[in-house]
C-alpha cells in the first residue's frame, strides 16, 4: 500500500472517530449489547433493532475509547442499515478476514471498510477494530435466542 493511501486512510478514521455516524441509543425494540476491550480501554453500547422482515432495520452505538474502535464502529452501522441479517453476518466474517488475515485479498463487498486492511500490521489493534463487530454478533445471538 502506498504510504499516501495509508495517510488518507487514517483520515477517514480520525474523521469518524471525531464526528461518529448513528451515534446514540434506540430505547425501544433494540436489541442491546455491550462491549469492551480491556486491553486498550474501549466501550461500545450497541443498539440494533431488526426487523420482522428479516433485515436490520437501525442500528446505533455510544462509546468511548481509541479512534480505531469508535471509527470501526460508526462505518459499520452505517454499512449494516437495512442489509439483510444474512449479509452482515458475511461481513463480520469478512472484517474479520480483512483485520487478521495474511495476503488476503480484501472482498468488494466492504467497501470502504476495507481501509481497515492496515490493522492487521498491529496485533494488539485487532480487537479495537473488532470490537462493534463482536457486540453485533452477539445482538443477533441474542434476537436469535428462544424468548424467556
Ligand atoms: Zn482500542
Amino acid at each position: 500500500m502506498h504510504d499516501e493511501l495509508e495517510e488518507l486512510y487514517q483520515q477517514v478514521i480520525l474523521e469518524h472517530s471525531k464526528r461518529p455516524r448513528n451515534f446514540g441509543e434506540i430505547t425501544e425494540g433494540a436489541v442491546h449489547v455491550h462491549g469492551d476491550n480491556p486491553s486498550c480501554g474501549d466501550e461500545i453500547d450497541l443498539h440494533v433493532k431488526f426487523g420482522p422482515d428479516g433485515l436490520i432495520e437501525d442500528l446505533k452505538f455510544t462509546g468511548q475509547g481509541c479512534a480505531i474502535s469508535q471509527a470501526s464502529a460508526s462505518l459499520m452501522t452505517l454499512k449494516l442499515k437495512g442489509k439483510p441479517r444474512q449479509e452482515a453476518l458475511e461481513m463480520a466474517r469478512a472484517f474479520s478476514n480483512l483485520v487478521t488475515a495474511d495476503g488476503a485479498d480484501a472482498p468488494r463487498m466492504l467497501g470502504d471498510l476495507r481501509l481497515f486492511q492496515g490493522v492487521r500490521k498491529f496485533p494488539q489493534r485487532v480487537k479495537c477494530a473488532m470490537l462493534a463487530w463482536r457486540a453485533f454478533e452477539q445482538a443477533q445471538g441474542e434476537e436469535n435466542a428462544p424468548q424467556a
